[in-house]
């Protein structure tokens, strides 16, 4: 397999230190809210290397954080700790906010046929990892303490910029947690590994520590989160293009500082979903998550498609017109593959098998082309193959693509127009007040085999299994 390696600015050969071993950690949500569908479409893209990897014959063993501590900023990085702004707007704890989102995150992955990773740990679970590091570090010498924090001290790193390309001059705040300039560390790309005394004085998850009362920097968590389940050693590390620098950069001078020796050798980052102003945020714009959509009737793994269509390095850029194209294609790829079980005569071609998964293979191998190995599918569902070949080589394939191409269990067209104007309906008759009508048109779904559930960006509907 070959993948590009941002440390290296390279296409390499991929070799795991430990045979067909693989050791994997991937970045997790900040679960202060519904993840929208860019942070998806990276969760997306790693789900497909994790499987990419299987297909090709390696293990994976894959670790993920859940960041639940920590001033949490997003991309908008005002300087507010989102977690509170979260508790404060939905009258709960920080505890529940995280807790409920994180159930939620879940929630979006399985609709999109993500596979959990084997190890997800929440960051408030590791307070003792990070102060046992930071220890270490400051013995070290990587690390000192001012006005009442611990910083890392970036200047003992001479590889410290390797990652990013960016150079000691670029004077771009180096932690996503200060958006303004602090004054108490020496170097300005120096970041925070403790703090007890931040302008985020109402944080609400707080631990004691040697250097008192406080909390973690935010990078410090993955780190220890990879080096806890995974070892000493990685082999990848992902997350989108805007986690390389600061985030990624931290993690790495701060665990080879830690270890004294490098860490991982594969960096591979998933480009940005953006809207027609620009990057998707939060913050910005109508808030796109995957509950929306599915109230606009998609299903998910439409979405799922429409991000295999194109190279995970690319940016890509989500209206709703390609997001339809992609609905006509997966839907006719679909009603293929029906009439392809509906006729699985014959029986296996094994030469023709191995010649098409040889293919499949080396679309993925060259750098995840997923919009190739799409086309080697429809190579095999336009061959002359046996019914049985076909079929065969459809279930292999989507091992890896994860579209449900066999499940024939999808809403046909008639039936959802009906579903959405009875939610539709529903939603009238709430607002009017008549619950009673509300609760009889939602027996009705019922009946038809369809659940509703109320969401706070309206009502979305699946088929009850
Ligand atoms: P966050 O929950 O903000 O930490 O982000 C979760 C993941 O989504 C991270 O790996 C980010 O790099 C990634 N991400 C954030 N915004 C986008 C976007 N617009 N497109 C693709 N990935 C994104
Ligand atoms: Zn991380």
């Amino acid at each position: 397999m070959k993948v590009y390696n941002t440390l290296t600015k390279k296409i390499e050969p991929f070799v795991p230190r430990e045979g067909k071993e693989v050791k994997m950690y991937t970045c997790g949500p900040t679960v202060y809210n519904y993840a929208h569908i860019g942070n998806l479409r990276t969760y997306i893209f790693e789900d497909i290397l994790e499987k990419s990897l299987e297909y090709l014959g390696y293990h994976v063993t894959r670790t993920m954080n859940i960041t639940d501590v920590g001033h949490l900023t997003d991309d908008s990085d005002d300087g507010e700790d989102k977690m509170l702004k979260g508790a404060l707007r939905e009258k709960k704890s920080v505890y529940e906010i995280a807790d409920f989102y994180t159930k939620e995150f879940f929630e979006d992955c399985k609709k999109l046929n993500i596979k959990k990773p084997q190890y997800v740990s929440k960051a408030s679970d590791h307070i003792e990892d990070y102060i046992r590091m930071i220890k270490k570090l400051l013995k070290d010498g990587y690390a000192y303490q001012a006005n009442g924090n611990v910083y890392f001290d970036v200047s003992k790193m001479p590889n410290y910029y390797e990652l990013s390309g960016k150079n000691p001059d670029d004077l771009k705040v180096a932690v996503r947690d200060e958006v303004e300039a602090d004054n108490s560390k020496k170097n300005p790309a120096d970041f925070g590994l403790w703090f007890t005394n931040s302008k985020f004085n109402d944080q609400a998850m707080k631990w004691d520590s040697p250097w008192g009362v406080g909390y973690p920097g935010w990078h410090i968590e993955c780190s220890n989160i990879a080096i806890h389940f995974l070892g000493e050693y990685l082999d990848i590390h992902c997350g989108g293009v805007d986690n390389i620098f600061p985030h990624h950069t931290n993690e790495i001078a701060q665990s080879e500082a830690y270890l004294g020796h490098s860490w991982c050798r594969y960096w591979m980052h998933g480009e940005y979903l953006n809207d027609e102003t620009g990057k998707m945020s939060k913050s910005n714009g109508e808030f796109l998550t995957l509950s929306l959509l599915e109230k606009k009737g998609y299903d998910p793994l439409s979405y799922r498609y429409f991000c295999l269509e194109s190279h995970y390095r690319k940016q890509l850029v989500f209206t709703y017109e390609s997001l339809d194209r992609a609905v006509s294609s997966y839907q006719s790829l679909k009603n293929k593959v029906k009439h392809i079980m509906e006729h699985a005569d014959g029986t296996v071609d094994q030469e023709a098998y191995q010649m098409y998964q040889k293919q499949f293979q080396e679309a993925l191998s060259d750098d995840l082309n997923t919009a190739n190995a799409l086309t080697v599918l429809y190579d095999v569902l336009k061959s002359s193959m046996s019914g049985k070949t076909k079929l065969e080589l459809i279930q292999s394939f989507d091992q890896v693509l994860s579209l449900s191409l066999l499940e024939t269990e999808t809403i046909d067209a008639e039936l959802k127009e009906k579903v959405l104007s009875l939610i539709e309906e529903r939603t009238k008759a709430k607002k009017e007040k008549d619950y009673e009508r509300a609760d009889q048109i939602r027996e009705t779904l019922n009946e038809m085999g369809i659940m509703i559930k109320d969401t706070r960006e309206g009502t979305t509907f699946e088929k009850i299994k």
